[in-house]
């Protein structure tokens, strides 16, 4: 491992998904709270825009950050039932994902929209994780580089140096969420490489500060062997996020 990925502070990722109301946020964010967590990493729970201010009145100045799980493409105006990122930013959460494999698939989300929401919650002091990933199908053909290079690209032409040097990066392989299948550290490291050499082409300072995180099933128990991994910078847990042993297990490993 190279000194400045030494220096790139792990973040491990909470994606609640649509799961979650008051009553258990509160138990679950209370359960979190109430371990000492002496981790040196960034832990972070991104939950349904509605429980933002729930977040806000329970996380503000403790260990754990909280975020979105996305982000409208406009600041503002006609745009019935989306959250702008200045909206977002009111309830001072500081990173919101995007990109995620269900929206590209379920609200055919583009590469082109998903950077448009990078750049745009960028400007609003938002930190992106823009989500990147291949289907079994595209894996099986071997295209797995060739889409997730891709995906990043189309963010990287809307953002100048400064700007993709903010970004955090999750390489989630679309057959491995949900699925209890896991990329092997291997197979991940690899894509992980490839990720960082592709910013690296347009800026080594990015490629350096960059984090990129693995998701898909990652577990309490496979967890260690997947963060020990060069260029693997946290996690993105979906699953385990929703269990504060197995998250809490899983940054006790980072
Ligand atoms: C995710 O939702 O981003 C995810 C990685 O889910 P899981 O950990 O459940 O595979």
């Amino acid at each position: 491992m190279n000194l400045m990925a030494q220096q790139r502070r792990t973040l491990i990722a909470g994606n609640w998904k649509m799961n979650g109301q008051l009553t258990a946020n509160s138990a679950l964010l209370g359960d979190l709270l109430a371990t000492p967590l002496e981790s040196t990493c960034e832990i972070l729970v991104c939950v349904p825009s509605v429980y933002l201010a729930q977040c806000e009145a329970l996380l503000q100045r403790t260990p754990i950050a909280y975020g979105a799980q996305d982000v409208s493409a406009h600041q503002s105006g006609a745009y019935t039932g989306e959250v702008s990122p200045a909206m977002l930013a009111d309830f001072s959460c500081k990173y919101v994902i995007v990109g995620h494999s269900e929206r590209r698939a379920y609200h055919h989300e583009s590469d082109e929209l998903v950077a448009q929401k990078a750049l745009q919650a960028l400007r609003s002091s938002i930190c992106p994780i823009v989500c990147v990933g291949e289907t079994l199908e595209q894996r099986e053909a071997g295209r797995t580089n060739e889409i997730v290079v891709t995906q990043l690209r189309a963010v990287m032409d809307v953002l100048d140096d400064g700007a993709l040097a903010r970004i955090v990066v999750a390489y989630e392989p679309v057959w491995a969420i949900g699925t209890g299948k896991t990329a092997t550290p291997e197979m991940a490291q690899e894509v992980h490489a490839v990720l960082r050499a592709t910013l690296a082409e347009r800026s080594e300072f990015a490629a350096d500060k960059v984090r990129i995180l693995y998701g898909g099933s990652m577990k309490p128990d496979n967890a260690k062997e997947l963060l020990e991994m060069p260029d693997i910078d946290g996690g993105l847990i979906g699953g385990a996020s929703l269990k504060a042993v197995d998250f809490l297990a899983i940054v006790a490993a980072a």
